[in-house]
């Protein structure tokens, strides 16, 4: 069986290369379209509910910079349409359900950092995208950054960074 519809869910630090690089070499072979999708999570969420403070010109921001980002990562994919990238609100796991089931995608790549133990009961977003997905999911495996390290977000990373 080959795919139809991938979708690639990064999350626009420098650890969504190999994701991306993945997905466009599996949607190469099987000639499925490959579509792209950000979730930003409105502050409010990140604060668990109930702020008692105006967050919108912060969330716009945030969306901005998101689009930004996500610009820049196209920049670097030039086989990625920008009509095939999504960016939306909301929480994660809900999100690229719901984008999933609209388009027909047949399969979702995400990364993974391969927790466990106290790291995975404290969630990880792909185990979370797996639990309940409408079609497959690959998950592909992310070098765990070491102690003390952030993953960088795309703005800082070269444009010429080789593949
Ligand atoms: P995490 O569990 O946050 O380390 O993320 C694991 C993977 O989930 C990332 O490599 C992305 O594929 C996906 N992911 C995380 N956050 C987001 C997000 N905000 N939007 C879309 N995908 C995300």
């Amino acid at each position: 069986m080959s795919y139809q519809q991938i979708l690639v869910a990064v999350d626009l630090t420098e650890e969504c290369d190999p994701v991306v690089n993945r997905a466009q070499a599996l949607a190469e072979s099987t000639g499925a379209r490959l579509s792209l999708v950000h979730i930003v999570e409105p502050m409010a969420m990140a604060f668990g509910g109930d702020v008692p403070m105006d967050l919108s010109q912060l969330q716009q921001q945030q969306y901005d910079q998101a689009m930004e980002r996500l610009e820049k990562l196209l920049a670097k994919f030039p086989t990625l349409s920008k009509d095939d990238a999504h960016l939306t609100y909301g929480q994660p796991r809900q999100e690229i359900h719901q984008l999933a089931k609209q388009k027909g995608i047949d399969l979702i790549v995400v990364g993974s950092h391969g927790r466990h133990g106290l790291k995975l009961l404290l969630g990880s977003t792909s185990n979370d995208v797996l639990h309940g997905a409408p079609c497959d999911v690959l998950a592909v495996r992310l070098k765990e950054p070491a102690a003390g390290d952030k993953a960088k977000p795309v703005d800082d990373i070269p444009d010429n960074t080789a593949f």
